[in-house]
């Protein structure tokens, strides 16, 4: 696992009425530079930090969940601050609630979650450029031959949990 996912990293919306903690670093970490992705943030790409949902511990507030529309048709939850409308967190239709998709920018201390991986990069704005080595995919790709094992475990567990649920 990368090591520069520190425990306990907290965060929350523009207002202060919602802040979360992070229990854990992150299963994964996607810097997203889909059209939808553009729009929602409205500048060229979203970073979200993929962790189960148990480990996102509400500190105070409450999020309001908004349905909208995703790229891949299935919908998407957006989680946001009932008073500043600050997007906190999102889940998509694949993963139901299980996994949730945290704002990086939320994070009080976004540094500390760098993308681990450049997903959609055929609409990637063209003066967004890469590191050089950076991990990146035209689309989307297969969990099962990016993620390290240890996440890979973690997401298969929660996804059971939410089954037998
Ligand atoms: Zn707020
Ligand atoms: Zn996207």
């Amino acid at each position: 696992m990368d090591t520069s996912h520190q425990n306990l990293q907290e965060g929350g919306c523009t207002c202060r009425d919602v802040r979360y903690r992070l229990t854990s670093a992150p299963m994964f970490v996607h810097c997203c530079h889909c059209r939808w992705c553009q729009r929602e943030t409205g500048t060229a790409f979203a970073l979200n930090a993929l962790i189960e949902a148990d480990r996102v511990e509400l500190l105070c507030g409450h999020a309001e969940v908004v349905d909208t529309p995703s790229n891949s048709g299935k919908g998407q939850k957006i989680s946001r601050c009932p008073r500043c409308r600050i997007a906190l967190w999102s889940n998509y239709g694949g993963g139901g609630d299980a996994i949730r998709f945290v704002r990086v920018g939320t994070l009080d201390d976004p540094d500390r979650c760098p993308p681990d991986i450049h997903i959609f990069t055929m609409s990637k704005q063209p003066w967004v450029v890469l590191p050089a080595g950076a991990l990146a995919v035209g689309e989307y790709y297969k969990s099962a031959d990016v993620w390290p094992q240890a996440s890979l475990d973690r997401r298969n567990a929660a996804l059971a949990k939410r089954a037998a649920t």
